[in-house]
């Protein structure tokens, strides 16, 4: 069993959910669907383009257990990666809570590291956690 941290990416709701079963993907607050992935992220699709200035973009879809579709956009100069879009079924997360909340998936981020990209550590202090049941 495991406490799983799950936050809000609407309105910034931070809430646990406890067992290892996917989470009902719908904040309690705000019962918005814009929250974390819920189980396994399965990634289906890669693309990646560079314009002119030599900046790279990729975007990676994916879904989680629950079917919703997940749309990474990283904006990639040189080896390293930056999220910079996010949406969920169609929904944009806001770019301010991108930046602060939203953590790169280690699915995607392997998607990544096979297009040669290691992701830009955020700069303020969300460290990742390993989850624990205490
Ligand atoms: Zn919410």
């Amino acid at each position: 069993m495991s406490v799983r941290k799950l936050r809000c990416f609407e309105c910034g709701h931070g809430y646990g959910y406890v067992g290892d079963d996917s989470h009902p993907a719908r904040c309690p607050a705000c019962h918005s669907s814009l929250v974390p992935p819920s189980g396994s992220l399965a990634v289906f699709d890669r693309s990646s383009w560079e314009s002119a200035n030599g900046l790279a973009k990729l975007r990676i879809s994916a879904v989680d257990e629950l079917g919703r579709l997940f749309e990474f956009g990283v904006a990639a100069r040189g080896e390293t990666g930056k999220l910079v879009e996010l949406r969920i079924d169609d929904a944009p997360v806001d770019p301010r809570v991108i930046r602060t909340v939203v953590r790169i998936p280690p699915t995607v981020e392997a998607e990544l590291a096979e297009a040669g990209l290691t992701v830009e550590p955020t700069s303020s202090g969300h460290p990742r956690r390993p989850s624990t049941s205490d």
